[in-house]
């Protein structure tokens, strides 16, 4: 298995290094600041297994073609595999290990009983027909049937994939196992076992962190301003609960461009990318701007919450926000992560902001098990309750050991998931 290979990181994660570079410059960076038995980040460098397998399909003219699909597991030691399965045409191995890794120190700083996994099939699902996509998703299910379960790894929706794909992926291996196995994935539409706030819940999160670092900075959040790239599932409840909360929301944009008030936006009333994909700039707004004004603005919280890589060398010293919280995963490249040090601007990392997903898919998933649904008043209560609890773990490693956020939500993991090799031990 290669270790390093050239980058073919989806448009969401980082390009300048692999998501597996990234991952394991991660976990080297968090072990320097604690005393972890070496034996245990070694094996933390590799994942359990990858699982690579043949999905033949019988397209609507009647020819069959055959892709690739992936699962890696990284790490099991804190319970069952968590993570998503993207349909993409930049899928490869090395990044599905990767992204694995990021999966268990995003389940470990919220104290979840999951570890890492993350899989994918090399395909532009554009390409596919819905019956397509259907019959592809329902043989990718049953040619991963031996290695996923509810109480083994459990999938969930990511690029190109959503919760429809995921309820043929919970048919298909429920008519194989005899039995209805909700548990099998999360991110499902509620009528099938599905949970109420999982399509809101990491914009959510993302914004019950900004408030919390808003608070702890000493700031006002009346007196606080927001700009938010991205205006879909992640940015778009984000940047709403902010406003609720009484901040002044200055800027959004989608893909196209931004939108800019000085007097703050109802962003209420600015269509999301779910009700209206790519309308942001039809909106009427005193000035409209680039993604990349955006991101200069001078606002109090910048939250990037669109794509990866879009805080880079080049644009980090003229950032003039005094708070990044990132709701997009990987949105600052390692080089502009040392920049905003050096200019002392606290960046929240995205294995903190926005793990309210996987969380409310930890909820979907004991609800599954107790064939018990919540209200989504009780899934928006504990998901304030686990946000806050892995935000006070994160704050107190940055107080105890002078540490960027980024690097504190990792020792958070780190200790967490070495503390259990520890006990749990390397059986010859
Ligand atoms: P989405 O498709 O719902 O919305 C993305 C938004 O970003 C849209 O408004 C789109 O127009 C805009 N956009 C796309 N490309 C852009 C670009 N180059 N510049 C500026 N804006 C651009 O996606 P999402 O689910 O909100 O995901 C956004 C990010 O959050 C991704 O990095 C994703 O991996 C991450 N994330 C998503 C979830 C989830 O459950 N949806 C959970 C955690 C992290």
């Amino acid at each position: 298995m290669a270790s390093t290979v050239p980058s073919t990181a989806t448009d969401d994660e980082p390009t300048e290094e692999t998501a597996l570079q990234t991952a394991r410059r991660q976990l080297e960076r968090a072990a320097a600041h604690l005393d972890v038995d070496p034996g245990v980040i070694e094996r933390l460098r590799h994942p359990n297994q990858v699982h690579r397998v043949s999905v033949p399909l019988e397209r609507d003219d009647g020819s069959t073609a055959v892709y690739t699909g992936y699962r890696a597991q990284h790490d099991s030691v804190r319970g069952p595999y968590k993570g998503g399965l993207r349909f993409h045409p930049g899928v490869t191995e090395a990044e599905c290990i990767g992204l694995s890794m990021w999966m268990t120190w995003k389940c470990a700083v919220m104290d979840l009983p999951f570890g890492g996994g993350k899989g994918g099939i090399v395909v532009d699902p554009k390409d596919l027909s819905t019956d397509e996509k259907e019959r592809l998703t329902r043989r990718f299910a049953e040619e991963l049937r031996p290695f996923i379960g509810p109480t083994k790894d459990i999938p969930a929706p990511d690029m190109g994939t959503d919760a429809q794909t995921m309820a043929w992926f919970m048919d298909a291996y429920s008519m194989q196992e005899g039995e209805t196995t909700p548990g099998v994935v999360t991110g499902k539409p509620p009528v099938v076992g599905g949970s109420e706030g999982r399509d809101t819940a990491p914009g959510r999160s993302v914004a019950i962190i900004a408030r919390e670092a808003i608070d702890y900075l000493g700031w006002d959040i009346e007196d606080t301003t927001v700009a938010v790239q991205g205006f879909g599932s992640v940015g778009a409840p984000a940047a709403r609960l902010l406003n609720d909360e009484g901040a002044t929301v200055v800027a959004v944009s989608d893909v196209n461009g931004g939108i800019y008030d000085p007097d703050g936006l109802d962003t209420h009333d600015v269509p999301t990318h779910e009700e209206e994909p790519e309308a942001v700039m039809k909106y009427d707004a005193p000035r409209k701007l680039s993604n990349e004004e955006l991101l200069e603005l001078d606002v109090d919280v910048l939250i990037p919450a669109a794509v990866g890589n879009v805080l880079t060398a080049e644009n980090a010293r003229d950032v003039q926000a005094d708070l990044i919280v990132e709701g997009a995963n990987g949105p600052t490249t390692s080089a502009a992560d040392e920049l905003f040090e050096a200019r002392e601007i606290p960046v929240v990392p995205d294995i903190l902001a926005n793990a309210g997903g996987v969380t409310v898919s930890y909820f979907e998933w004991l609800q599954d098990l107790n064939h018990r649904s919540w209200s989504l008043e009780r899934v928006h209560d504990e998901l304030e309750t686990e946000m806050l609890r892995a935000w006070t773990a994160v704050r107190e490693r940055v107080e105890e050991h002078d540490a960027t956020w980024r690097d504190a939500a990792y020792m958070v993991a780190l200790e967490r998931v070495s503390e259990a090799h520890e006990h749990r031990g390397l059986w010859p």
